[in-house]
């Protein structure tokens, strides 16, 4: 029987029974109106009228309050438990399932059944997917020879591999999914990670640090740190949100090794360069004296090409010297109070004979009483001017113009400058003519690439700094800043 003809047969019985109550009713008073109203059986049939009436009328009564108690949890029930089935699903209670016996709800329930189980199979196949995806990428991660980190944004530790396990001596069920802030202040190597990944977002730095000096496999090794902000696209395109940051250190002892090998090679060789360079240029001294005899025009001319070619193989020796000092840290300053004029006297002295050959003009803007002292190594600021001085002579046309230096800053920094009016330098090069060999393309004046590279490491040494300003076919103007 389905719910619609229980409920027409319940609603049925109760409009029957009001009918018989009410047509009983009628029918008894109107017998007993219509025979003898003042009969003595009047009163005792009336009393059964009203007798029968009450009870129909009772009757009715608990009928209708049983079904008004029953009827509505009858039919809630099958639709509670659907509710609360879909409310499990939606929790991702694949498991439950409805048992409804009514015959309407029998069929939704079979088909609620089924459905559970179609999601149930998915979802336990999806997380086989997931976890075997998961268990391969931790297999790459850990078969990588070198250190990788995975942190979210709140800097929570999501992945790491044995090898960086290993530098940073921590178990993996210590580090896993927790903050690695709270790891770092009992890890230093990991703090200088941490820190050196928000100084680089800090500063803007794209992804790459100073190497890291690590106790690593029982030895001192180098180690490059990288980083990758992971990002995400945002919602409706609107740029792209962070997600968080891989960190990689590659080891770099190796290249380290090498490196310090080459600059200790180049330093041996240099310094034991000069000894017969000079022995080549006292000879020379000596032929140009004539104290061997007088040379003929073409002997002097040769002797002056071996001049030349000795005093550039001498200068290229020491530059390589000097930036060998650099390179290995064993750059010592010996400063002490200075006046920027003996440095630039110094300068000018150095390339006179250069400057004359070309017939260049130096001009000196020195304001004498508004400049301070400094504080430095002269020797090597000496140097730097002298080689800026000659790279304007070098790469200024003939009969050229060149203008060296001085001013004070309001907050006390003094600058020195050489200006030329030759060549100029294309934007393109600004930064990379202070690396080591860099020459700009197309340069034909001889040179080895060294002199700005070392010029900037020996001002950066002091504290300061060396910057260009150029533009092609005007000139260009190098700047160093030292504080007063
Ligand atoms: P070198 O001059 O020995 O090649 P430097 O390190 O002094 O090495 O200079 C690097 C490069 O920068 C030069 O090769 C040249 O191309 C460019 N350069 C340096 N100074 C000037 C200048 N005053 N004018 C034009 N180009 C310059």
């Amino acid at each position: 029987m389905n719910i619609k003809t229980k409920l027409t047969l319940v609603i049925g019985a109760l409009v029957a029974m009001i009918v018989l109550l009410v047509s009983l009713s009628i029918v008894n008073l109107q017998i007993l109106t219509a025979t003898e109203p003042n009969s003595p059986a009047a009163g005792p049939g009336l009393q059964r009228a009203l007798l029968w009436i009450s009870t129909i009328g009772g009757f009715c009564i608990v009928i209708g309050i049983f079904m008004l108690a029953v009827l509505p949890s009858y039919f809630n029930k099958p639709i509670k438990k659907i509710i609360d089935g879909i409310k499990d699903i939606a929790n991702h209670n694949y498991d439950c399932r409805l048992n409804l016996e009514s015959h309407e709800f029998k069929e939704v329930s079979e088909n609620f059944n089924r459905m559970a189980k179609r999601l149930s199979d998915y979802h336990s196949s999806t997380l086989v997917q997931i976890k075997a995806a998961k268990n391969y990428m931790e297999a790459i991660i850990n078969s990588v020879k070198e250190p990788i980190i995975g942190l979210n944004n709140e800097l929570t530790i999501l992945f790491i591999n044995d090898e960086a396990l290993n530098v940073l001596n921590l178990k993996r069920e210590e580090v896993l999914q927790k903050s690695a802030q709270d790891i770092s202040l009992r890890n230093d190597l990991l703090r200088r990670l941490i820190r050196e990944l928000m100084d680089s977002q800090k500063e803007n730095k794209v992804g790459k640090t100073e190497p890291l000096k690590i106790y690593a496999d029982n030895k001192e090794s180098y180690f490059q740190m990288k980083y990758m902000q992971i990002n995400k696209p945002g919602n409706n395109n609107s740029g792209s949100i962070n997600e968080g940051y891989v960190i990689m250190l590659k080891n770099i002892t190796e290249f380290k090794e090498l490196d310090s090998a080459k600059t200790t090679f180049i330093s041996t060789i240099s310094h034991e360069l000069k000894t017969p360079i000079s022995a080549i240029m006292m000879s020379l001294q000596l032929l140009e004296d004539s104290r061997v005899g007088d040379l003929n025009d073409e002997q002097k001319e040769l002797a002056q090409s071996i001049q030349d070619n000795s005093e550039r193989l001498l200068n290229i020796t020491g530059e390589l010297l000097n930036m060998t000092q650099v390179e290995s840290g064993k750059l010592q300053l010996k400063p002490r109070i200075t006046k920027p004029i003996e440095l630039i006297e110094y300068a000018i002295k150095a390339n006179r004979v250069q400057a004359e050959k070309f017939n260049i003009q130096i001009e000196v803007q020195y304001p004498e009483n508004k400049i301070g002292k400094l504080f430095v190594d002269s020797e090597k600021i000496a140097w730097v001017l002298t080689n800026l001085l000659s790279n304007a002579i070098r790469y200024s046309p003939e009969n050229g113009r060149i203008i060296i230096g001085v001013r004070q800053t309001d907050d006390n920094y003094i600058e020195m400058y050489v200006r030329d009016f030759g060549k100029g330098i294309d934007p393109r090069y600004h930064q990379s003519i202070f690396d080591h060999y860099f020459r700009v393309p197309g340069t034909k004046v001889q040179g080895s690439g060294l002199g700005l590279s070392i010029s900037k490491d020996f001002v950066e040494a002091h504290g300061g700094t060396l910057t260009v300003e150029s533009e092609v076919g005007k000139g260009s103007c190098f700047t160093l800043r030292l504080k007063a």
